[in-house]
């Protein structure tokens, strides 16, 4: 099949994930037929960079022999076989590297809640890892007797996942507010927006209104509120939004203080984005719950994994009849080929040194992204790691958004495209997400086309 029949045939069979349908019968779009190194080349032979790591999980770029091999390896064995009942060498020495590489805790902390997350959760996606997550943190404070425990807290503008329940504790109204009636109660609290916090954007300022703000609902809830969910560092989906120094420390302490459990969502900061394995190393905290996947398995394989406490753990267990079993499970869980290709993904971590030689291409971003100021259209530029978002205003001054009739972040991307990048946004905001392998001759190179991009976009 050429690829004018390709297009007519996916425009007749298939419905595309957050995508507007209608848009798409009028739209070209490319066809991606390999992978090499960090770039995709479609059916025309067009190469582009893969500027969002193919969805936030391509870690050391496409068609990495170790990993092609270590999955071809375990196929030699088997593909699949179900983890109810039954296990598999490769999940056992996944969950054990799982275990070693997770956020260790300060020492000090009082023995009883001495959490080290030693307890992994397989499952397929981010969302079913937020989802058991989720459904741990409630059960276990039933199974603990204090069945009042039952609410959960988050942030503004959260995204996690597009299941009921993990939509239930987003906060992006695009995406959710249509399903609002079908979402579990939930408590918001006010995400440390620095570029649009009303008091101005002083980083300390910020950080010390809005943590007031969690701590008069953690004192006025706790007694009904089973966990806190959020993703430390930088809320990725909800444009990149970046938190300041402290908070996530801070946020442990409050939520030890009130007796509330800490959901870290590292499925977007996790596997090194951050500059570290996982965000909550920064300030060296470690949460009770905490859910992992898209760079997991180096981006080949759905899986997803909920880690946790011994002392969450304990309270699940009891003889068959007590039934406090944690009753949930996948067709997939664990799957083997995909737990071999995670295997294989945290080798390499190890053997190429990969945060390591991560630290120059953040600084290189750094220092390239301040001069996108010069571009009227920049608002702010947030950077974790080589996580970047670039928000885009129509007005600087009055910081004011552009129309959504204007498209402006998909016109951007449209022609980033023709340059030869692969991106995606969020609304007005620009991200760039790049696999943690990319050479500095191509982040270079992305960043230009970026950079000509949201200037031939907004100003020509
Ligand atoms: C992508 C993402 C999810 C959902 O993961 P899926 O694998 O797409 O279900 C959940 N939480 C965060 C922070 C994410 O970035």
């Amino acid at each position: 099949m050429n690829t004018r029949q390709l297009m007519a045939k996916d425009r007749q069979w298939i419905w595309h994930p957050f995508t507007q349908m209608q848009e798409w019968q009028e739209e070209d779009f490319p066809v991606i037929e390999r992978g090499e190194g960090c770039c995709l080349i479609d059916t025309e032979g067009r190469r582009y960079l893969d500027g969002v790591s193919s969805l936030w999980c391509n870690v050391f770029g496409h068609r990495v022999p170790e990993i092609d091999s270590a999955i071809k390896k375990q196929l030699g064995k088997i593909a699949h076989t179900t983890f109810l009942g039954l296990t598999h060498p490769s999940a056992i020495e996944l969950a054990e590297k799982l275990v070693a590489l997770a956020p260790k805790p300060k020492s000090g902390v009082a023995k009883e809640r001495q959490g080290r997350l030693n307890r992994v959760f397989f499952s397929d996606s981010g969302s079913e890892a937020v989802e058991i997550a989720l459904k741990m943190a409630y059960q276990y404070w039933q199974q603990k007797g204090q069945p009042r425990k039952k609410k959960f807290a988050k942030l503004t503008n959260a995204y996690h996942g597009d299941t009921i329940g993990s939509v239930s504790v987003g906060g992006i109204d695009l995406f959710h507010q249509i399903y609002h009636p079908l979402l579990f109660e939930t408590i918001a609290i006010p995400s440390p927006y620095r570029y649009r916090w009303p008091s101005g954007e002083d980083p300390e300022k910020v950080k010390t209104e809005s943590l007031a703000v969690m701590e008069k609902v953690l004192r006025t809830y706790h007694e009904d509120l089973a966990a806190f969910v959020m993703e430390p560092l930088m809320q990725a989906a909800a444009g990149m939004i970046d938190q300041p120094k402290g908070y996530i420390s801070r946020v442990r302490e409050l939520t030890r203080k009130y007796n509330t459990l800490l959901i870290f969502d590292e499925v977007a900061t996790g596997f090194g984005r951050t500059g570290k394995m996982f965000a909550a190393e920064h300030e060296n905290v470690t949460p009770d719950l905490m859910t992992i996947a898209k760079g997991m398995t180096g981006g080949y394989l759905p899986l997803a994994a909920t880690l946790t406490t011994e002392e969450i753990y304990q309270a699940f267990l009891g003889r068959y009849e007590e039934f406090k079993t944690f009753f949930h499970g996948h067709t997939y869980t664990a799957n083997p080929l995909a737990c071999a290709a995670a295997i294989a993904t945290l080798d390499l971590f190890k053997k190429n040194k990969t945060l390591a030689k991560l630290q120059p291409k953040i600084s290189l971003m750094k220092s390239r992204l301040k001069s996108f100021y010069q571009l009227k259209a920049v608002g702010d530029i947030r950077q974790v790691g080589i996580m970047v978002g670039i928000e885009l205003v129509k007005d600087r001054g009055t910081r004011e958004l552009f129309d959504p009739r204007e498209k402006i972040g998909v016109r951007v991307i449209e022609c980033a495209r023709k340059k030869g990048a692969i991106l995606r946004p969020l609304g007005s905001v620009i991200v760039l997400m790049p696999p943690l392998a990319m050479t500095i001759k191509e982040i270079n190179k992305l960043l230009d086309i970026t950079y000509q991009a949201i200037k031939e976009v907004t100003e020509e």
